[in-house]
């Protein structure tokens, strides 16, 4: 007998090499059979998918859900667009450790922790000893790993490097948002970022977003951003398909954007990087601010949008539509010489920020016959589990975890979202199961104490790890 049981479904599956009708037997949270036919008096419960796509459940690499005021809304709307697991770029780990129980809708969540020079480290932190404990303490709370948000809020370039090789020795996932106090959120920055990485491994966030023709013309960004990974096997890396970034609005003691990125934009759209430049930018819809409203976050253009920036004293999340479609495409589909793509995986840099776009832009983008449906699985799910080493996802194969996504594809549209053989939303309702955090052995102690569900994962068995000539 089966706990459910997925009947007249397409399935597609990279991993099985499957493009067909089939039905799916779940039973224990764990698929069990994948055949073209499974008898209806053997399941509990028959969920009838007829004309819809079932695919192993999207693992978004790069999403938002910790942040202020957003409270639930960035696991809401990843459930809703039909995300299994997902890895939050910025953290803090405290919070999802409280949260997850709470109102993940069975999430699961691994933690990059964003360092912040200033807050976490000094800028120029040169003290070895003082990074390392930095990153022990954050790992010992359950983070995956640690994060560099560089083009936001840059470190020198030999802080970073020591960062990166400490957050190494102590067999942690580091991830960059490229940037140093020498370059920026740009193609420079990204040339910058694979030196100091060099051969150690490391994850490249967002690539489509140092190619927004700061430097050079977008395109030839792009071919660089590729090229560059092309040369550097060992680096893993995301792009997402949105148009509009997502950035901070607020402003510093000299009336100045605190984001590096924000004065690019402002800069970008030939705007002053002052107030006057916010103001003209959103009046001329060049900027958004979104805020929650309800239970999900928002965009908000034109005036009321600028009143909001005013009303909370600049300090509100902002986002400029500044993304290049051509590297966009560039980045979602360019592959090695041996076949494999040049970035692993299609992210959102999404989750609180309203942009989770991977079934609605990227099934697009397999009609348009930039990707094939199998790849569109290889590049939301198998590479995505492949690199966080999540062993039992990425596939529909029997004995991994039953997380599938199921969509309406005349609707670009998620319409199930199924996490261990549990059910967290249809046609976007949702229930509340709680979720867990993906972290290491060293975070394991600390979430025990806690109480909080966790999945233990050994990165060196990952292909972040592997990929690597050290
Ligand atoms: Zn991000």
């Amino acid at each position: 007998m089966y706990d459910i049981i997925i009947k007249n479904g397409f399935v597609v599956d990279w991993d099985l090499n499957i493009e067909d009708m089939k039905d799916i037997g779940i039973k224990d949270g764990k698929i069990s059979e994948v055949s073209d036919e499974i008898e209806e008096s053997k399941g509990d419960q028959i969920i009838d998918v007829s004309n819809k796509l079932v695919i192993p459940g999207i693992i978004d690499t790069h999403v938002h859900i910790i942040r202020k005021d957003s409270k639930a809304a960035g696991y809401r709307m990843l459930i809703k667009a039909g995300v299994t697991a997902a890895v939050d770029m910025k953290g803090p780990v405290y919070r999802a450790n409280e949260e997850i129980g709470k109102y993940a809708y069975g999430l699961k969540v691994a933690v990059l922790q964003g360092l912040v020079p200033g807050k976490d480290l000094k800028k120029d932190e040169k003290n070895r000893e003082v990074i390392k404990n930095k990153i022990e303490e954050i790992l010992n709370q359950g983070a995956f790993g640690i994060k560099v948000v560089g083009g936001h809020y840059p470190f020198t370039p030999e802080t970073t490097k020591m960062i990166i090789e400490e957050t190494y020795k102590q067999k942690a996932y580091f991830a960059f948002h490229v940037g140093t106090s020498d370059t920026g959120s740009n193609i420079d920055g990204m040339r910058e970022a694979v030196e100091l990485i060099g051969e150690l491994p490391g994850h490249i966030a967002h690539v489509n977003s140092y190619c927004r023709g700061l430097i050079m013309n977008e395109l030839d960004e792009a071919v660089e951003a590729v090229n560059l990974l092309k040369k550097s096997p060992n680096i893993s890396s995301e792009s997402y398909l949105a148009k509009i970034n997502g950035t901070s609005g607020k402003f510093n003691k000299q009336g100045k954007p605190e984001s590096l990125v924000t004065r690019n934009c402002l800069r970008g759209f030939g705007y002053s990087e002052d107030k006057e430049g916010i103001r003209q930018s959103i009046m001329d819809k060049n900027a958004a601010v979104y805020i929650r409203i309800g239970e999900e976050m928002k965009l908000i253009w034109g005036e009321e949008a600028y009143n909001l920036w005013e009303k909370n004293n600049s300090d509100v999340y902002m986002c400029f539509p500044v993304n290049s479609p051509k590297a966009i495409f560039l980045c979602a589909t360019e592959k090695r010489d041996n076949g494999e793509f040049v970035v692993d995986s299609i992210s959102t840099d999404g989750g609180s920020i309203p942009r989770n776009f991977i079934i609605e832009s990227g099934l697009p983008l397999v009609k348009f016959g930039g990707l094939n449906l199998k790849e569109f699985v290889k590049k939301t799910s198998y590479n995505p589990a492949k690199v966080l080493g999540l062993k039992n996802k990425g596939s529909l194969d029997v004995g991994k975890d039953a997380d599938i996504t199921i969509i309406d594809i005349d609707k670009n549209k998620a319409t199930h979202t199924i996490i261990d053989g549990k059910i967290s939303m249809i046609d976007g309702y949702l229930m509340n199961n709680p979720g867990k955090i993906i972290t290491q052995s060293s975070g394991v102690k600390h979430l025990e104490e806690m109480g909080v569900n966790y999945i233990e994962v050994d990165l060196e068995e990952s292909y972040y790890w592997n990929r690597t000539v050290k």
